[in-house]
């Protein structure tokens, strides 16, 4: 077997040391009852210190990250993540705070928390906002609540929310989950939301509408402030899904386009690294007439200049995380802004549009491209121009992986069949974008050549093609004795 897989259970053996702790007090065991003890001895793993350090060493090596190689991953953002970030957010003072302290001995902390609230609020354009959300999805949530105890509020009784085909997929989750019934829009041949389909269903039986701004397939629509006119003449809001702010920063601002709740993905927009349901977090931003609904508590400044938690919200939705939120996350966020500043933010926009379009005019040739005219942060491809040969967009994504690059987003958004996403991020050098373009290029030409290679890829990485149905339903969790 592969010496980086072997497991920790199989490198032991018998009376090997580790590290020597002074055995006889460490036996010694004052807190806890006798009772409770175990009576056998743990049967765990012995392996000297030396083999244990390779060995996770090893395993790490294993993992993709954004630190070692280009990650394209559409929708997702994955951009460098500055270090100095990590290093502030892990200061003791900050990464050792108890979520349960009196308001006095955390005034810094306090203020913190404000200004970045207040930066969001300058960004989007809008007067409230909450930093309470732990994720995109979360932030969904806490403004479908918002819409739902407003309108209870005003005797008004919409139980519909529209969503265009387009959206992402938590929208419609999020609606059903604050007891909304999504109704889907379609898009039009300019992957703008149909406005006539749009004007039929909007009445009074709905409640508003979720927009991803830009949407999913990297298009800024066009109407979108045609739609919050036709939303709101018929009493309904606007919600946005900022996700995709870095297409956007300081350029436009939603509140001046019509949005009555946005949230944002600090965890995209704003670097701080995800993945893997990591911590990310999702703060929303509401008009005027929405601040007294948002979750709590909120963060407020007194006049003499002291911060405080206010919980007494006469209408808010309540309570929606522990203590002030993924403060880890808000704080790498937070220094991202203070880093770049307004034109740093208003270039992080511009380099990342460019960057989307330089690899889409770099790659039509070679890959059917989904929407002709200008992207924003990404661009869809599909595999229409191999399709012949029997390629499927799976097999060209896997392929990629030989060359040590992660793939892009694949089959999604679900408008586009077969879909390709790329969103190269604002991070990436010319040069890494041009490796990637040429790696393209190359598997484009195997495509014709040697079709087999892609059917076969992956070859080069730990684990060949995986029976990925057996392993989302029976998914093998644990390591148990005399398996291999
Ligand atoms: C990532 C994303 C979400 C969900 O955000 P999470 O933080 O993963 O919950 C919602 N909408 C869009 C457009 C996204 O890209």
């Amino acid at each position: 077997m592969d010496k980086t897989r072997e497991l920790i259970f199989e490198m032991s053996s018998r009376g090997v040391e580790n590290i020597f702790l002074g055995h006889e007090e460490f036996n010694e065991t004052p807190m806890i009852e006798k009772t409770l003890l175990a009576s056998e001895k743990a049967d765990l793993p012995q392996v000297g210190e030396l083999d244990i350090v390779r060995h996770y060493t090893n395993l790490s090596k294993l993992n993709f990250s954004i630190d070692a190689n280009f990650y394209p991953l559409g929708s997702c953002t994955m951009k460098y993540n500055p270090k100095i970030n990590e290093e502030i957010a892990s200061f003791r003072g900050f990464a050792s705070l108890h979520p349960m302290l009196p308001e006095t001995t955390v005034q810094g902390m306090l203020e913190l928390l404000y200004t970045a609230g207040e930066y969001l609020k300058e960004i989007s354009g809008l007067p409230g906002v909450s930093l309470l959300p732990a994720a995109g999805a979360h932030g969904e949530l806490a403004g479908n609540f918002i819409f739902a105890k407003y309108f209870n509020d005003r005797n008004e009784i919409r139980t519909k929310m529209l969503i265009p085909d387009s959206a992402h997929g938590t929208n419609p989750a999020s609606a059903i989950m604050a007891g909304f019934q999504p109704v889907e829009i379609p898009s039009d041949e300019n992957g703008d939301i149909d406005l006539k389909a749009l004007k039929e269903a909007m009445d009074e039986s709905v409640a508003g509408i979720m927009m991803t701004q830009p949407n999913t397939l990297g298009i800024f629509d066009s109407n979108f402030k045609k739609v919050a006119q036709i939303v709101h003449e018929r009493g309904g809001l606007v919600y946005m899904d900022g996700a995709n702010m870095n297409a956007m920063l300081c350029h436009v601002k939603p509140g001046e386009i019509g949005v009555d709740i946005m949230h944002f993905n600090l965890h995209k927009t704003f670097s701080t690294p995800h993945g893997m349901g990591g911590p990310g977090a999702g703060p929303i931003c509401v008009s005027g007439k929405l601040t007294e609904y948002l979750p709590v508590p909120v963060i407020g400044k007194d006049q003499n200049g002291t911060f405080h938690m206010e919980d007494n919200i006469p209408r808010s939705v309540g309570r929606m995380t522990e203590g002030y939120g993924n403060i880890g996350v808000i704080l790498k966020a937070l220094v991202y802004m203070m880093a770049l500043g307004v034109e740093g933010l208003k270039d992080a926009t511009d380099i990342a549009v460019l960057n989307a379009n330089y690899v889409k005019v770099s790659l039509e040739k070679h890959y059917h491209l989904h929407f002709k005219g200008l992207c924003k942060h990404e661009c869809v491809f599909d595999n229409s121009f191999q399709k012949d040969k029997g390629i499927r967009t799976l097999d060209i994504a896997k392929r990629l992986l030989d060359y040590g690059l992660h793939a892009p987003t694949v089959y999604f958004p679900l408008t586009v069949k077969e879909a390709i996403m790329v969103e190269p991020t604002e991070t990436e050098s010319k040069r890494s974008l041009d490796r990637f373009i040429q790696v393209m290029t190359k598997i484009a030409g195997e495509c014709n050549d040697s079709p087999e290679l892609l059917k076969n890829a992956p070859t080069k990485t730990p684990v060949r093609r995986l029976d990925e149905t057996q392993a989302a339903r029976n998914p093998i969790l644990k390591w148990e004795r005399g398996e291999q």
